[in-house]
């Protein structure tokens, strides 16, 4: 288990990174089910008992127009009026209930107040969501609705309402399987640029085209994992010299994990936490607002897991404080010439 780690506290000065939940509307499932649900509500407690300085805000619901966005109507109307078939919810893994279907808008709602609130000073996390094998027309491999995919488009249009120009922005993500429902999604849309590094063998079997993909061999550990990352980010600034990113969705899968029942990697704690580290400072040195979602984590013990978790929201604080607190969109390479081109 990670060692535990005292962060200093909060104070009137030092105000709090925002982190919001969707884990109160509970997912029943039936007993034994293989979904470790009770991860989530274990996260927000430990957040809350050993992480002050991080404020927890329960997420609204998405709305039937915002989940539009990157949604069918038809898979959209499926969900929320309990219409799914058989089969649909043996791709998702879930059985549909209301109380699953609330989970679902609420789990989206938190990764779009997330990115609402990065774009205001800078990193803000869902404690949930990264539901990325989620496509528009169906969900899959526990994923309903795709949060990131509804939160980007929704954060393009309102950038439309104040700014010149599009927004740019970066999907990266470090989950463990690939994010075939977010690479579908944004497939001819270059102003979302979606990273995938994951395992190679591991589910989605049929994978799709991100616009960087990586794939990394079973049983990959720490040194190799790293060296692949940085050589990803390198690809990605020359991928992206010309639109630099105003937006950046982290998906912080803790599956790499060597003790993860799903992941075939084999990364440390240590790993993890300075696969965080490195991500984060990359976003923070360009002026990249992030919004992380946690993504998956199936922890032969989920109280690892958690641990791993909390780490991660640990150094999304730290990140967050080393922004400085006095995030402005002009702050930002590229933000700055959109903005003064604005009528
Ligand atoms: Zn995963």
């Amino acid at each position: 288990m990670p060692p535990q780690r005292r962060w200093p506290l909060t104070t009137p000065q030092n105000p709090r990174v925002h982190a919001y939940t969707s884990d109160h509307h509970r997912l029943p499932l039936p007993s034994g089910h293989r979904f470790p649900v009770s991860k989530y509500s274990l996260l927000r407690e430990r957040v809350a008992a050993e992480l002050p300085q991080v404020q927890l805000i329960p997420a609204p619901p998405a709305s039937e127009g915002e989940l539009a966005l990157a949604h069918e109507p038809r898979w959209i109307s499926a969900v929320l009026q309990g219409t799914t078939t058989d089969a649909e919810q043996r791709e998702i893994g879930f059985p549909w209930s209301p109380a699953m279907a609330e989970r679902s808008r609420r789990s989206v709602g938190a990764t779009i107040a997330a990115a609402r609130q990065a774009l205001d000073d800078g990193v803000a996390a869902n404690l949930a969501g990264g539901t990325h094998h989620a496509y528009a027309h169906k969900g899959a491999g526990f994923c309903v609705f795709n949060d990131v995919a509804v939160a980007a488009r929704l954060m393009q249009a309102e950038w439309h309402r104040r700014h010149a120009g599009p927004l740019q922005v970066l999907v990266l993500d470090l989950d463990v399987h690939q994010g075939n429902g977010t690479a579908s999604i944004f497939a001819r849309d270059p102003s979302v640029f979606t990273v995938s590094l994951h395992g190679a063998r591991n589910f989605p079997f049929r994978k799709e085209a991100s616009d960087l993909d990586v794939e990394l061999p079973d049983g990959c550990r720490d040194e190799p994992y790293l060296e692949a990352l940085d050589a990803t980010l390198v690809e990605v600034e020359c991928r992206l010299a010309a639109q630099p990113p105003g937006l950046a969705f982290y998906l912080a899968g803790a599956d790499p994990h060597e003790g993860d029942r799903l992941g075939r990697l084999k990364l440390s704690a240590e790993g993890l936490a300075e696969r965080d580290r490195r991500v984060l400072e990359w976003l923070r040195l360009r002026r990249i607002p992030v919004a992380l979602s946690m993504a998956g984590g199936y922890g032969h013990d989920i109280a690892i897991t958690v641990a791993l978790q909390a780490t991660t929201i640990a150094l999304a604080w730290q990140s967050w404080q080393a922004w400085g607190g006095d995030f402005r969109a002009s702050d930002r390479p590229g933000a700055a010439a959109m903005e003064q081109s604005a009528p």
